[in-house]
């Protein structure tokens, strides 16, 4: 069986000084497995006042670190924010950029940044903008392919949600899979780092990205966590890094046997998708009736507690059934919203 081999791109959050540079790049460059450093030298920080990164002095240390002959095939990646912040990395020959999640969301500073970047050969990798609006991913990478840079990659770290998810950025795994699906020849790579916010969930979320078909990996190291000036609760020390790298199990993600059991079982689940989509039309149907008679008798077509029963009454039943609560919830939720809405539709 063959399956590729993740693209992995590690390295600490930011760049802290010359020895914690050269110490990490030591570190990593004895893991076989990874192809590329990152280094944080422009920091977006939320509020103002924190450690913003160490600019161009972290980028000339970069290049000295290249001009030593055991460090000369080394490649580098940091994050740029401002079209002066790409004439900088260009300068020091780094051999990627990657735009942050907050740029992302920006579509004005997104086309400028792909107008600096214009004719020049660096990879660009495109992190989500924080909201989960596939879309405005999609656009951020479309800006750069319209400037002609061909090496455009997506990184996946998760999305703000108002809901607390157990994560510091939920991953909602249905934004890149619609990515995948969208752009099939753009690679993704998945930044459990920023996803998980600590370090407990980083093995498996790494192994769910892989099971997804991720490209890559992007992963925080740094020397000492504990004082690291930022991210400090999510960056792994280069030892445990490597227990994780070595942990991860490559499966294939295409049909490589067509079994006939799995054959089978897939019919199945195609038949009660079916089922599935004329359940849900028919309850439409119903649903449109209803109107019907709430209009007749002004009443509203939201009724709380009626809602209240149907949820409750859902959630128990999925209980006996051993549905997941948060599952179930969310589906009627969305059934609950069409409804409403085709309900309002009909008696407009
Ligand atoms: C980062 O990669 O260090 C970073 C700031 O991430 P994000 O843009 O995903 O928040
Ligand atoms: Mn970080």
């Amino acid at each position: 069986m063959k399956v590729k081999e993740p693209f992995v791109v590690a390295g600490p959050c930011s760049v802290e000084s010359r020895e914690q540079l050269f110490s990490i790049v030591e570190s990593l460059q004895q893991l076989s497995k990874v192809s590329m450093i990152r280094c944080g030298v422009w920091k977006p920080r939320t509020r103002p006042g924190g450690f913003e990164g160490l600019g161009e002095e972290a980028l000339q240390w970069m290049c000295e670190l290249k001009s030593e002959e055991r460090y000369k095939g080394v490649r580098f990646a940091c994050e740029v924010a401002r079209p002066e912040h790409i004439v900088l990395a260009l300068k020091y020959g780094v051999q990627a950029v990657w735009i942050g999640a907050r740029t992302t969301a920006n579509p004005f500073m997104v086309q400028e940044l792909a107008e600096a970047l214009r004719g020049s050969e660096i990879s660009v990798m495109v992190k989500n903008a924080p909201s989960p609006d596939v879309k405005l991913w999609m656009g951020a990478i479309e800006r750069f392919l319209n400037e002609g840079i061909t090496n455009v990659w997506a990184i996946h770290r998760g999305f703000d949600l108002y809901k607390n998810s157990g994560y510091r950025n939920a991953p909602l795994w249905e934004v890149p899979i619609e990515l995948r699906r969208a752009m099939p020849e753009i690679p993704i790579i998945c930044d459990p780092s920023h996803i998980a916010g600590r370090r407990e969930p980083l093995q498996q979320l790494s192994q769910t990205a892989l099971d997804l078909g991720f490209d890559g990996l992007m992963m925080e190291v740094h020397p000492q966590p504990s004082v690291a000036l930022t991210d400090s609760y999510q960056q792994l020390h280069p030892d445990d890094f490597k227990l994780l790298l070595n942990s991860l199990v490559l499966r294939s993600t295409e049909d490589i046997v067509i079994d006939e059991e799995l054959r089978l079982l897939r019919g199945q689940i195609d038949q009660i998708d079916d089922q599935l989509l004329h359940l849900l039309e028919e309850r439409l149907s119903v649903s449109v009736k209803i109107a019907d008679v709430k209009e007749r008798s002004n009443m509203a077509v939201f009724q709380p507690k009626r809602w209240d029963w149907v949820l409750t009454q859902r959630l128990e039943l999925a209980s006996q059934l051993g549905l997941d609560s948060d599952f179930v919830k969310e589906i009627f939720e969305k059934i609950h919203a069409e409804s409403v809405r085709t309900q309002q539709e009909s008696i407009k």
